[in-house]
Order: structure tokens, then sequence, then C-alpha cells
């Protein structure tokens, strides 16, 4: 084990949805503890606006295009990784979407669109991916969960069924890689303010308040608040942590 647990000097992250949020946080975390981050994600303008934060701690940084729904896409945005930077150590699932409606108004193509996004996604990129963490003989991959691994809600039902099936894909993938020396685990993240909740306080703006009550820290989080997860996870430091799913939440989930 390196002398410090933490540090991932040498490491190549690729994160899918890098350009923001919590993605970005997570980064930005990586970065400082000495990654080369590769942002993943659609929207060119944001990405190059992500890039320029994660330079500014004096990391390495790209902009790859990247929809996690198009196998092709993916392909290319790993081998534009794998020129950069000579092969990739860390992947982080970590795009997102969701739609809200009782289960009777969702349309059909809605549900996919939430579906494929959140899980076929990470199976798409954690298996394009896999090979190259493969050949560096060994890594570890997050997939973002959420509250709604665990909890279901009567406007969630494509997201709830998408984030409760990241948690056994996570597992499954973990048993399946453990002979590459491969860690899967999953952070549930909590409320925290993004442009994802943003949208969801526009619709309910009374929940902020519910939520922050409900909350044994009595607080929504900021992005930057999973970065120290991500790091541990991502570092020789749980090197024996493997298929597990970790709640970053304010204590949300056990009350
Ligand atoms: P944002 O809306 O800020 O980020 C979502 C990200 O997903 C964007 O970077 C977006 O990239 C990317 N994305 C969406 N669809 C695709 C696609 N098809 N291909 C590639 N990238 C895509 O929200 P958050 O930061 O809040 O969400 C990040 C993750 O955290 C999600 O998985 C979400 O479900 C999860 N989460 C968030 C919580 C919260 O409280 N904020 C709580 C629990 C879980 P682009 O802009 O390029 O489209």
């Amino acid at each position: 084990m390196a002398a410090n647990p933490f540090d991932l000097s040498g490491k190549v992250a690729f994160i899918t949805g890098g350009n923001g949020g919590l993605g970005l946080g997570m980064g930005i975390g990586l970065a400082e503890a000495g990654a080369s981050i590769v942002v993943a994600s659609r929207d060119e303008a944001k990405t190059r606006n992500a890039v320029a934060q994660i330079e500014a701690t004096g990391a390495s940084a790209i902009g790859v295009s990247c929809d996690v729904v198009d196998a092709g896409s993916i392909a290319s945005a790993v081998a534009q990784a794998v020129e950069a930077f000579g092969g990739i150590d860390i992947l982080i699932n970590n795009s997102g979407t969701s739609f809200r409606a009782q289960p009777e108004d969702i349309p059909e193509d809605e549900w996919d669109r939430v579906i494929d996004t959140n899980l076929k996604g990470p199976f798409l990129v954690s298996k394009a991916v896999y090979p190259e963490i493969k050949n560096r003989g060994g890594g570890k991959i997050i997939n973002i969960g959420s509250m709604m691994s665990i909890f279901a809600s009567e406007y969630a039902s494509p997201y709830a069924s998408s984030k409760g099936g990241i948690v056994q894909f996570t597992k499954a993938c973990a048993i399946a890689w453990a002979k590459d020396n491969i860690n899967v685990n999953s952070i549930l993240p909590g409320w925290i303010h993004t442009d994802m909740t943003g949208a969801f306080l526009k619709m309910y703006p009374e929940r902020e308040a519910l939520i922050a009550d409900r909350t044994p820290l009595a607080r929504w989080g900021q992005p930057h608040e999973l970065a120290g997860t991500a790091v541990f996870l991502c570092s020789a430091a749980s090197d024996f942590v493997t298929g597990a799913s970790i709640a970053v939440d304010g204590g949300y989930s056990i009350k």
C-alpha cells in the first residue's frame, strides 16, 4: 500500500456526467487526490467549463463526448481517454436522469429513457471500460445510486427501479471482477443541491424544508460532499471493500 493510502497520483478516472453536479464534485475531489480526470458527458459547453475547474486544481483533465445509452459513443470516448492518458484505472458511473409522474401517467418512452440512462448506461460503460481497468492490473468502479435505491416514491417509479437495480448490478460486477482485482461499490447520495434536484424543487418547493427536517444533520448536501467517499472508494484505502453501498446522506436513510 502507498504511504498515503488515499493518494491517487498516476491514476486515470473516467467519470460519466462529470460536467456538473455530483460528477464534477467527485472529479475535483479525485483530482485533488492526484488523479487525471476524463469528463465524459454530452453537453460540450458544460464539459469545457468542468475541465477548466478540474485543471484549476493543478490536475490533468480532458473532456470527451459520451452518450451512455449509445455503445458507439462510449467506445469512442473510452478510446480517446486511453489515447490521452494511456489507460483507465477508475470508472464512476454517475450520469443519471429522472421523470416524475405517477406510474399510470408515465409514457413508455420516458420509462425507457430513465431505465436506459440510469441502469443500461452503467452496464454499457462498465462493459467498455472493464478491459482497460483489467489491463492496468485492477482498479475501482463506483456506481451512483440514490436514496431511491432503498426507498420508493409514487412519482419516481422508473428512477427508483433503475437505482434499486444499480445496487444489484454493483454486487454482480463486484463478484464477477474480483478475480481481476477490481473493486465495485456504490454510493447512495442523499438530497444534494444540483440541477437535477433544482428541477425537483421547482415542482415541489415545499419539499426542501420537509427533507431537511427529516434529515438528522438537518440540511441538504452540497455537490463536493460526495468527494471524500469517492476518493476512499477509488484508493488503496478501500482495497477490502467491494459490493458495498455506502449512503452519503446526512443520515436520511437511518430514519
Ligand atoms: P445533474 O443533472 O447535475 O447531472 C446529471 C448528469 O448526467 C449530467 O452531467 C448529464 O450530462 C449526465 N447525463 C444524463 N444523461 C446522460 C447521457 N445519456 N449520457 C451521458 N451523460 C448523461 O444531476 P446530479 O449531479 O444531481 O446527478 C448525478 C447522479 O447522482 C445521477 O445519477 C443522480 O441520479 C444521482 N443522485 C443525485 C442526487 C441529488 O440529490 N442530487 C441524489 C441521489 C442520486 P449532460 O449535461 O452532458 O447531459
